[in-house]
């Protein structure tokens, strides 16, 4: 390889970085991402990768391949572009609902953007595998997905187009699916372990997947939308989500009319309860319903119903409104619990409207305002007489020190973002599309079936948000966009100095980013090294001309001076 693919001079690059935050980033990795010049927003949840950002998105994407190759995977590029018709044969076209960006082509036929290529991969081994000879087989690929988040924020976090490692393992037994979901799940350590990742394996939901055995990988940080439970007597960890249970739909008998809707007999999270045979105790926090497939939140009488509507708004691609309990404490004039259909935004008014303008709720219902926050609520509105109801969901109360489920020892509780999640999905998939090989005696066999996801482009903000620290970005060698940063702090004889070090060190194999930007300050070079975050600084400076550098850990803050050869030999 010649030393020109190692040394990357910032003179010549196209780079801009920022000062402040961007107006609308509210965690550290959209922060520092976008002013470390990493990424830049394009639309809402749509990404531009600029250089340094690529640079760690296919650092990420190569300890992901090697790891996927170790395990046998084949690597394949599907298209992103699918015949509805595929999501419709599985029923996902419904359970995705508007996640999915949907559009016909110029006949008139429909087409989506894949989420996840379940459907299309079946059809793969469908057309190419015959025989029991053939399995098992895992083939992943790393590919742009579409989903159309009700609420894309926290920066590439949470993309409306973002990059998905996504593998499927084909077998003709159960024992076989074990075999490579294990493979999988070893495969992932390995490459969260590589990456510099502090995580944790919980158990899942397997949500609109479908199928059995879930578990995902989280990341803690407080930029997490995820909420996990972990016990520290018995290792039990999972996903709050997946400690949520489903109701049957059943009628609200014994609802007053509405004109009595303003009494105490008002439905509350009590009545509701106990209609729907739960405890309406400490283990009830929040009702949510779902409403054409959608999820509302009804009822919440405690003080927590912020985390769990944002959980609720995990458990399916709707938004969820929340209704807090300030809301209802001194305003009898409101029903307890009812909110809205998918997709209001923006201010009240114009929510109203939306909201009044749905048939299916009844005259005499007016909007009210809540007075704690820019938040709406219909009046004399009853869920499953003014609505239908699907589904009625309840949200198990975790909090700190609750009783685990296994042990019974006091719970934790952390915040994390979803990096990976694997699933045995079993032969949902295969059913649908008649997947089947021909057995060892001649008989058609039902094919089963394993998928398993990581964020690549979550996975670069994720890491951003573990290893962060109050200069900027500090990233784990094997994903930084450089092993060295060296810095040309003073006139021509430092930039001569710091070029002819970018040479050695790239022709040694090292990837070096060197500032030799003349019209910039050392001052400002020495900000942009610690917001760009590569692991090793090396500054060619005062004593440049006695051939003395320094040499500067981005983590530690550790810093030495050096003779120029000492300073090599440590880098390469
Ligand atoms: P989340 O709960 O965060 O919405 P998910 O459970 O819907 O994620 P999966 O369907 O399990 O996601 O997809 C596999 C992986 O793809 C996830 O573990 C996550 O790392 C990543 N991922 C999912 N949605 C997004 C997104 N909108 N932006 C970036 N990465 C995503
Ligand atoms: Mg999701
Ligand atoms: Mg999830
Ligand atoms: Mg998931």
């Amino acid at each position: 390889m010649s030393q020109h693919s190692h040394v990357q001079r910032m003179s010549r690059m196209m780079l801009k970085t920022l000062r402040d935050d961007p107006a609308d980033a509210e965690t550290a990795s959209h922060k520092l991402l976008v002013r470390a010049g990493y990424v830049r927003r394009s639309s809402a949840g749509v990404w531009t990768w600029l250089p340094l950002g690529k640079r760690v998105l296919e650092n990420v994407a190569r300890v992901v391949r090697e790891e996927m190759d170790a395990i046998g995977g084949q690597e394949v590029l599907l298209p992103a572009l699918l015949p509805r018709e595929l999501y419709e044969a599985t029923g996902r076209a419904d359970e995705y609902g508007d996640l999915l960006f949907a559009l016909k082509d110029r006949k008139g036929v429909d087409y989506v953007l894949g989420p996840t290529h379940e459907e299309l991969f079946t059809q793969v081994v469908k057309d190419q595998c015959s025989s029991y000879k053939d399995m098992p087989v895992i083939l992943y690929q790393i590919q742009i997905k579409y989903r159309d988040e009700a609420r894309p924020r926290s920066g590439v976090l949470r993309g409306r187009e973002f990059h998905m490692k996504d593998s499927y393992s084909f077998d003709t037994s159960d024992d076989g699916l074990v075999a490579s979901y294990g493979l999988h799940r070893e495969a992932y350590q390995r490459i969260f372990d590589r990456l510099g990742f502090d995580y944790r394996i919980v158990s899942a939901v397997s949500g609109a997947m479908g199928g059995s055995a879930s578990e995902e990988f989280l990341a803690p940080a407080a930029a997490g939308e995820d909420t996990y439970v972990q016990c520290p007597s018995c290792g039990f960890a999972a996903n709050t989500e997946a400690l949520t249970t489903t109701v049957p739909p059943a009628p609200l008998d014994g609802h007053p009319p509405v004109e009595e809707l303003d009494t105490p007999d008002t439905p509350t999270i009590e009545t509701l309860a106990a209609h729907l045979g739960v405890p309406a105790s400490a283990t009830l926090k929040n009702l949510l319903v779902k409403v054409d497939g959608e999820i509302t939140a009804v009822g919440v009488p405690g003080d927590r119903e912020v985390d769990l509507g944002k959980l609720a708004e995990r458990l399916a691609p709707a938004e969820v409104e929340v209704v807090t309990a300030e809301d209802f404490a001194d305003r009898p004039d409101l029903v307890r619990g009812y909110v809205g259909p998918q997709g209001m935004t923006g201010p009240p008014e114009k929510r109203a409207f939306r909201y009044l303008a749905d048939p299916r709720v009844a005259p005499g219902t007016s909007w009210v305002t809540g007075s704690n926050k820019p938040d709406s609520h219909a009046r004399n509105v009853v869920c499953g007489r003014d609505f239908e109801v699907d589904e009625y969901l309840d949200v198990v109360v975790v909090e700190p020190g609750d009783p685990c489920p296994r042990c019974g020892a006091g719970i934790e509780l952390d915040r994390a973002i979803e990096i990976g999640h694997i699933f045995q999905l079993g032969r949902k998939y295969a059913d649908a599309f008649e997947l089947d090989v021909l057995g060892q005696d001649g008989k058609p066999v039902r094919v089963t079936m394993g998928s398993y996801g990581i964020g690549v482009s979550r996975a670069v903000a994720a890491l951003a948000e573990q290893t962060h620290d109050e200069l900027g970005l500090c990233w784990p060698r094997e994903v930084a966009p450089a092993d060295v940063h060296i810095v040309a702090a003073g006139k021509a004889k430092q930039t001569e100095l710091a070029l002819e070090l970018a040479g050695k060190l790239g022709a040694a194999g090292v990837r070096v980013l060197v500032d030799d930007r003349a019209s910039v300050s050392p001052g400002v070079k020495f900000t942009d090294a610690e917001l760009m975050g590569v692991p090793q600084i090396l500054v060619a400076g005062r004593r440049a001309g006695d051939g003395v550098v320094e040499l500067k850990d981005r983590r530690t803050g550790e810093r030495e001076e050096l003779p120029v050869d000492e300073a090599l030999a440590r880098l390469t």
